[in-house]
């Protein structure tokens, strides 16, 4: 299965609202689950990183993020998801993106979240996530809306290169 082209940090279609999927059955959508996982994969392969991407960073506005923690069993699609509930705590962390992988950005974001969704099977989801996995559940669902984490940047100056990152020595 084909891994796709990442579209990167400028590229106005990164700012483009997804649709949501209707036909949970659809052949088409079978495809871009596959190309999402095996992008993923790929990604994660070349660089070391990465947990998780979003339809639209491929170019395609359909509202799917596909999630592969690497020490955790949870893996798969998830389809139309939607936050219902924040918590009131946030918690500043260092954020990235396959858009944009040499950039870290300070972000803040909500301690722990639910999200509601259809998974691949087309089964109606709840999931309550906590610490790693909210943050970047928040951080996906993000893309669907055209919103980077560039633009969650909590002062102008919240930025730093990877490499800067690493070599101060505080990942979170
Ligand atoms: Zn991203």
């Amino acid at each position: 299965m084909p891994v796709r082209e990442i579209l990167q940090l400028g590229n106005p279609a990164l700012l483009e609202k997804s649709r949501p999927v209707k036909n949970i059955d659809s052949s088409s959508l079978r495809v871009l689950i596959v190309d999402l996982r095996d992008t993923l994969l790929a990604f994660r392969n070349d660089h070391g990183f990465g947990r998780a991407i979003a339809a639209p960073q491929i170019g395609m506005h359909e509202q799917i993020i596909y999630v592969n923690l690497e020490n955790s069993s949870f893996a798969g699609a998830l389809i139309n998801p939607v936050i219902t509930r924040r918590s009131k705590t946030q918690r500043e962390i260092w954020d990235s993106c396959f858009s944009f992988p040499e950039l870290m950005v300070r972000v803040s974001r909500s301690e722990d979240v639910t999200v509601n969704y259809v998974d691949e099977n087309g089964t109606r989801t709840r999931l309550d996530a906590d610490g790693d996995l909210a943050e970047l559940l928040q951080h996906e669902i993000d893309h669907l809306e055209g919103i980077l984490a560039v633009k969650r940047a909590i002062s102008p100056t919240a930025f730093m290169t990877r490499t800067e990152w690493l070599r101060q020595a505080q990942p979170e």
